[in-house]
C-alpha cells in the first residue's frame, strides 16, 4: 500500500515559489502533480508539466537544467512527450525519484532556483491536453449509497442487486469521448422511451446529468494472464483525477437492459488536468471497513494493508455555473460535498478484480470510480439523486431551478484532502459546458 511517508510529505517544507506557500493553495510543494500542457493559443508540442503554486514547471525545459540526475534524470526525459504513458509506465521507483528530486529542486534555498525559476510557466498562461492516451476506459460503481438510489429509481421493489456486495461491479467505457476540463459538447440525442408510449422516438435527450467520480490512472501495467495481487495493486496505480462521467438518463433507462450502460455514457467524460500521484496522497489514506453483519470480501480482495489505509480521504465538491449566472457575474451554486472514503470497494480492490482473470491493464488506462455519492443526501454526486429522479426541483443561489442539466450549463467539480498534522492539498477543477443540441 503507497502509505509511507518521506521528507516530501513533510508539512513544514515550502517553496521558492512563493504561490505554493500560500493557505489552501491547491498545489503546495507536497503535492506536484503531473499534467500535458503548453502555452495557450500556441502551436508549440504538449510536454509534461508539474504544478507548482500557481505556475507550471515545464518538464522538458527542466530536462536539460543540469540539475537532475539517474533515475530522475531518465524519469524526467520521459516527461518530454504529448503523452506521460512511458514515464507512467516506468513505476513507482522512477515516479518516487523524480517526485523527491522535484522536491529537492523547488524547496525553499534549493540551489536549483536560478536554473528552474526560467522553466516556470504562469497556469493562467496555459492549455492542457489529455495527460495521456487513454487506451481503455473502465467504469465502476463502488458507492453502494449511490447504487442504491439509482436502484430505487430504475427498480423500486429490488434496488441493489445480490452481486453487489460481492463483486466490484463494473462495465468497459470508451475513451474517444474523453476530454480534459474545459470539453463542451452539444446535448447528445438517442432513442427515448416514455414509459407510456407505445414506441421510442430519437430526440435530444431530456435528463442529462453529470456524475461525480475520481478517476484512477494505471501506471506499469501487468501480463496478459497474470493477476495483480491485492498486496501489489497500488503499485500499478499512477494516481487519481477529477472526473465528470456525464450521463443521459432516459437514454439510459431504455436501453441499459440487458447488457448494461452504451450511447447514455459515452458521448463525453471530462478530466481534471491534474493527476495526483498516489504518493502524493499518501497522508490522506483511511481505513477500510465492511460492517460485520455484511458479506466480507473474497480472498483476493482481502488483505490487511486494504483494511488499515485501503481508502482514500479526498473530499469533492459539485457546483453549477448556469449560463444566466455567467451573463451576471455571479458565483457557481453549490450542489453536494462528498467523499471517496465512502466508497464500497477501494481502488486496490478494483485493480485486483479487474485483473483477476488475467485481464491485462497497460500505462495510461483509467478507472471511473463510479459516481461517489456518500451517506446523506446532500452527498449525493448526480441530479438524477438530488432530485430524486427528477420529481424535486433544486433552487440554485439566484433563484433558478433545476432537475437536470439545461444548455449553457457549466458543471464545476473541486476535490482536496485535508486533516491534522499533514498540508492541505488539492485536485485543481473540472469544468465541463452543455451546448444545446444541433
Ligand atoms: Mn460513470
Amino acid at each position: 500500500m503507497s502509505n509511507q511517508l518521506n521528507e516530501t510529505h513533510n508539512p513544514s517544507l515550502t517553496s521558492w515559489v512563493e504561490s505554493a506557500n500560500q493557505e489552501n493553495c491547491d498545489f503546495p510543494i507536497q503535492n506536484l502533480p503531473f499534467a500535458v500542457f503548453r502555452k495557450a493559443g500556441s502551436s508549440e508540442a504538449f510536454r509534461g508539466g508539474v504544478a507548482i503554486g500557481d505556475q507550471v514547471l515545464d518538464l522538458a525545459a527542466a530536462k536539460n537544467s543540469g540539475i537532475f540526475s539517474g533515475l530522475a534524470q531518465e524519469a524526467i526525459s520521459a516527461c518530454d512527450a504529448p503523452e506521460l504513458n512511458k514515464f507512467m509506465g516506468m513505476g513507482k521507483t522512477a515516479w518516487s525519484a523524480l517526485r523527491q528530486a522535484l522536491s529537492q529542486a523547488l524547496s525553499s534555498g534549493s540551489d536549483a532556483q536560478d536554473k528552474l525559476s526560467s522553466c516556470l510557466i504562469s497556469q493562467t498562461e496555459v492549455e492542457y491536453s489529455l495527460p495521456c492516451r487513454i487506451g481503455d476506459y473502465t467504469d465502476f460503481y463502488t458507492s453502494i449509497h449511490h447504487a442504491t438510489a439509482v436502484g430505487k429509481l430504475f427498480r423500486p421493489d429490488n434496488p441493489l442487486l445480490p452481486n453487489y456486495k460481492w463483486v466490484p461491479i463494473g462495465y468497459h467505457g470508451r475513451s474517444s469521448s474523453i476530454d480534459v476540463s474545459g470539453q463542451q459538447f452539444k446535448r447528445p440525442s438517442g432513442q427515448l422511451k416514455a414509459p407510456d408510449a407505445e414506441k421510442p422516438i430519437v430526440a435530444p435527450c431530456k435528463r442529462l446529468d453529470y456524475e461525480m467520480e475520481v478517476g484512477i490512472y494505471i501506471g506499469n501495467g501487468n501480463q496478459l494472464g497474470e493477476a495483480i495481487s491485492i498486496e501489489k495493486a497500488e503499485d500499478h496505480v499512477f494516481g487519481l483525477c477529477l472526473f465528470n462521467d456525464w450521463s443521459a438518463r432516459d437514454i439510459q433507462g431504455w436501453e441499459y437492459q440487458p447488457l448494461g450502460p452504451f450511447l447514455a455514457k459515452n458521448f463525453a467524460s471530462t478530466v481534471s488536468p491534474w493527476i495526483i500521484t498516489t504518493e502524493a496522497l499518501a497522508p490522506f489514506r483511511a481505513e477500510w471497513t465492511r460492517d460485520a453483519d455484511e458479506p466480507q470480501p473474497l480472498e483476493y480482495l482481502e488483505s490487511k494493508q486494504n483494511r488499515e489505509a485501503g481508502s482514500f480521504d479526498v473530499q469533492l465538491e459539485v457546483q453549477l455555473e448556469t449560463a444566466k449566472m455567467r451573463e451576471a457575474g455571479e458565483p457557481a451554486s453549490h450542489l453536494s460535498l462528498s467523499n471517496f472514503r465512502h466508497s464500497y470497494w477501494t481502488v486496490a480492490q478494483m485493480v485486483a478484480h479487474h485483473s483477476v482473470n488475467g485481464c491485462n491493464l497497460m500505462p495510461g488506462d483509467m478507472f471511473g470510480s463510479g459516481t461517489q455519492s456518500g451517506p446523506e443526501q446532500a452527498e449525493a454526486g448526480s441530479l438524477l439523486e438530488l432530485s430524486n429522479g427528477g420529481k424535486q426541483t433544486i433552487t440554485l443561489d439566484n433563484g433558478e431551478t433545476r432537475t437536470f442539466i439545461e444548455d449553457g450549463d457549466t458543471v464545476i467539480m473541486r476535490g482536496w484532502c485535508q486533516r491534522d498534522g499533514a498540508k492541505r492539498i488539492g485536485f485543481g477543477e473540472v469544468t465541463g459546458t452543455v451546448l444545446p443540441a444541433e
